[in-house]
């Protein structure tokens, strides 16, 4: 296994391939064994462009050749940033068929998480769009490339810049031996990494998650199993392909593993998604909290014949039951919760469970060899129905992070199970979600790092201290809301704060939406910041102001989807 990842233990290996959980096969063999069975069929819809499996399979061996002839090789890692076009899908599964390790990025990703993500993961490559919701990643690439020597190719799809390499040329250009022979002299070992997968961090940046062929082909093939895929699966992709849930959960993977087609939207907004639904005969949407209540207030739905649709899904953060339940009646379809973590476990609802289930549980593990523990503060198991910590182990979670012994050691128990940080109950073996013990901000299922921001805002000279929380919000679920103490004699305003941190080029998600300006924050016997009494003290004045009508309570909302 590729050096610096924590493999697992010898007889649970033996014992997740006897189970056939691990079917010794990659994830371009996956995808291989469906264009077999339905060569013709189409696979992936992209505005006007319709491509056939077969066509997806002769453009990612192009692909595969290509970038071997352009140095790249077996377990070299490269950063990938592609937002959702086709030519994700392409290149995607063109590095996996060759071993070339992709890590993860998403498009809101900014020089200071991807400076981190090639440094962390040692890349040598680097893939970008052009210019993107107006945004130049060429010029960014640059920038970076110019830092980072061990950077060797960047591929663009769109226009390119000095030495970098165009996507589109490459898919244009036969390449020099692109036959099955010579491809199959790369096929990785399925008990390789496959790609790497990026942590909600809350511990400053993203941690690396490395994912096995074999762990990834059974955690998207069982998740597709689980949410009813088979060849008439029409699913429609909206949010960033990039994340675990959309990738693979059951996302895009499932969708191939299982012989269906994948749609791929482009806008997040009602009126680029209904129609398609209606074109396509989209038969399930996986989705977010954001997007949920903002389909339910629109009257755009109601214009579409909708009936194809079967399932909604919803991931990255609990939906409430009151919005399930308008899902059903408003679109006649069943909803599920995907509650599952990029590290591994996965907790769908069975889209034949019970009512009461569908519509307050958070699911139960995909896999019959999932373990999971709730656990008190000193990791004894608490009755069923107690609140807890949720750790778990099996065969698609990990046993460790890339290159990261620290955070192994915190985030690992000594005999192998994951420390998810999620509160939980567990009843009948169905988990129900209650919050989190670390500092961790969801916003509509992105993640933001408190520690990460802070250490930021600590570098702005007018800032003494700064303690980063979650403020309620009815579209986001969170929004981010830093209390900050000034220097004395200081005066700091929301806008120096947002400018310094877009200085520092991060993604525009992290930003905080408000600031409260204090002379001291609450603290424990101790000496211990009390985030939990801020938390509350912010949510007590947001509510406050609610109640006075003085409009929405965001003092400074960042107009932007959590996706960018
Ligand atoms: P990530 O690894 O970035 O996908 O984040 C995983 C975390 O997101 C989990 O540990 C949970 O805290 C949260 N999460 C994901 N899906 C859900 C859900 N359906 N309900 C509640 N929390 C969720």
């Amino acid at each position: 296994m590729l050096e610096h990842c924590t493999p697992w233990p010898e007889d649970f290996a033996k014992l997740y391939c006897e189970k056939g959980y691990w079917t010794d096969i990659t994830l371009s063999e996956m995808l291989e064994s469906t264009i077999r069975k339905h060569g013709s069929k189409e696979s992936l819809v992209y505005e006007e462009q319709r491509i056939t499996y077969r066509e997806l399979g002769e453009k990612v061996d192009r692909l595969a050749a290509h970038f071997l002839e352009c140095g790249l090789k077996p377990l070299d890692r490269v950063v990938f940033q592609l937002p959702n076009i086709p030519e994700f899908v392409y290149c995607f599964m063109a590095l996996v068929k060759i071993g070339v390790i992709p890590v993860m990025a998403l498009a809101a990703h900014r020089q200071h998480e991807i400076k981190h993500f090639i440094k962390g993961a040692g890349a040598v490559g680097y893939f970008i769009p052009g210019v993107y919701r107006k945004f130049d990643y060429t010029e960014m690439a640059e920038e970076i490339k110019a830092e980072n020597s061990q950077l060797k190719c960047v591929f663009v799809a769109g226009e390119t810049k000095s030495d970098q390499i165009s996507l589109a040329k490459l898919l244009e250009t036969p390449a020099g031996n692109q036959s099955p022979d010579y491809l199959s002299k790369f096929l990785p070992d399925p008990s390789e990494v496959a790609l790497m997968l990026l942590s909600g961090g809350t511990t400053g940046l993203s941690k690396l998650i490395p994912r096995t062929h074999n762990d990834y082909v059974y955690n998207s093939i069982q998740c597709g199993k689980v949410s009813g895929f088979n060849e008439k699966t029409v699913l429609l992709a909206i949010l960033p392909l990039a994340h675990n849930y959309n990738l693979a959960c059951p996302g895009i993977l499932a969708t191939y593993a299982h012989g269906g087609k994948v749609v791929i939207a482009p806008g997040i907004d009602p009126e680029s998604i209904f129609p398609l639904v209606e074109r396509e005969k989209v038969t399930i949407i996986p989705a977010a909290v954001p997007l949920i209540s903002n389909w339910l207030n629109s009257p755009i739905p109601d214009q579409y014949n909708l009936t194809s649709l079967q399932v909604i899904q919803n991931g990255g953060a609990m939906l409430a039951p009151e919005l399930r339940k308008r899902i059903k009646e408003k679109y006649k379809c069943t909803t599920q919760e995907v509650f599952g973590t990029a590290e591994g476990l996965l907790n769908l609802t069975r889209l034949d469970d019970e009512e009461y289930l569908i519509l307050n549980s958070s699911g139960a593990p995909i896999s019959p060899h999932d373990e999971i523990k709730v656990v008190d503060d000193v990791g004894n198991e608490v009755p069923d129905g107690e609140k807890g910590e949720l750790i778990c182990r099996g065969p698609y979670t990990i046993r460790g992070y890339y290159n990261n012994p620290e955070a192994n050691a915190k985030s690992f128990t000594p005999d192998g199970f994951y420390r998810t940080g999620d509160v939980v109950r567990k009843r009948n073996g169905y988990l129900f979600t209650e919050g989190r013990i670390k500092d961790l901000i969801n916003r509509g299922g992105e993640k933001i790092s408190c520690e990460e921001v802070e250490n930021l805002i600590l570098q702005y000279p007018k800032v003494q201290n700064v303690c980063l929380v979650a403020m309620p919000d009815e579209v986001y679920g969170e929004r981010a809301c830093a209390w900050i103490i000034p220097k004395v004699g200081e005066k700091i305003t929301f806008e120096e704060v947002i400018g310094f941190l877009k200085e520092q080029n991060i993604a525009k998600f992290k930003l905080p939406e408000r600031i409260e300006v204090v002379d001291e924050f609450p603290l424990s016997p101790a000496g211990k910041i009390l985030r939990r009494t801020l938390r509350k003290q912010i949510a007590a004045i947001i509510e406050k102001e609610r109640h006075a009508k003085i409009g929405i309570c965001l003092k400074n909302p960042i107009p932007v989807s959590p996706w960018m």
